[in-house]
């Protein structure tokens, strides 16, 4: 399986996504993870990225295109992988396209979580995530057993820089403008596959394996 899984931010991608590659057994690729630990390291593209990200704006096309084709080259996507935020402008989609192309390769479907803007805010805004192993909670929706605590590693929950009110805003704003026109692509290449991402997280995840099967 080769899948992208696409929605605006705190629509529930990388919670879906923890699901789907356990399922599939297809390695996980998330842009925005990647930027963060790079962030973390402190390397010249976490530096980079972090000026953007902190703005809610998309980093640069140019230093997102290669590095997912770096990935996309490592032996463990011989079989499939599961890309989350990437691609996020119809640029880097008809980049994907080549990357595919010159491997003989397509995509097997996109999954477009779709959630009503005014939900997406609580969604983010309230996301707590491990600092040691990424795993996401919801203070509301989806609370870990001991607050603040990870399940899996005992380890604190922390939230993420841009998940602000006023950053999540201006990051739903540009999905708008610029990422939501790859729905149309997708669907012109008939790969769309539309999920209520509304309903319970065990729901989303019922109907994208339907969806998938
Ligand atoms: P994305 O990767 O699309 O930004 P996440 O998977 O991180 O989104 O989810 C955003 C927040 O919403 C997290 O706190 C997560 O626990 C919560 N969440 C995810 N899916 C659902 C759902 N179906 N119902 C309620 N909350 C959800
Ligand atoms: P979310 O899960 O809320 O959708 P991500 O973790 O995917 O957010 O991305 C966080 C930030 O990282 C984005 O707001 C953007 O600045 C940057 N980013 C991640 N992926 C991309 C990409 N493919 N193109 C440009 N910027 C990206």
């Amino acid at each position: 399986m080769r899948l992208v899984i696409l929605g605006p931010p705190g629509a529930g991608k990388g919670t879906q996504a923890d699901y789907i590659i356990k399922k599939y057994n297809i390695p996980h690729i998330s842009t925005g993870d990647i930027f963060r630990e790079n962030i973390k390291n402190k390397t010249e593209l976490g530096n980079k990225a972090k000026s953007y990200m902190d703005k809610g704006l998309l980093v640069p096309d140019e230093l997102v295109i290669d590095l997912v084709e770096d990935r996309l080259n490592k032996e463990d996507c011989e079989n499939g992988f599961l890309l989350d935020g990437f691609p996020r402008t119809v640029a880097q989609a008809v980049s994907l396209d080549a990357i595919l192309d010159k491997k003989d390769k397509a995509l097997t479907k996109v999954i477009n979580i779709d959630v009503k803007p005014e939900i997406l805010v609580e969604r983010a805004v309230g996301r707590r995530v491990c600092k040691s192993c990424g795993a996401t909670y919801h203070i509301k929706f989806n609370p870990p057993k001991v607050e603040g605590i990870c399940d899996k590693d005992n380890e604190k929950l922390i939230q993420r820089q841009d998940d602000t009110e006023e950053t999540v805003k201006t990051r739903i704003k540009v999905y708008f403008e610029q990422t939501a026109p790859l729905i149309d692509y997708y669907k012109a290449q008939s790969l769309l596959l539309n999920i209520d991402g509304q309903k319970d997280i065990d729901k989303v995840f019922e109907d994208i394996v339907k969806g998938l099967n």
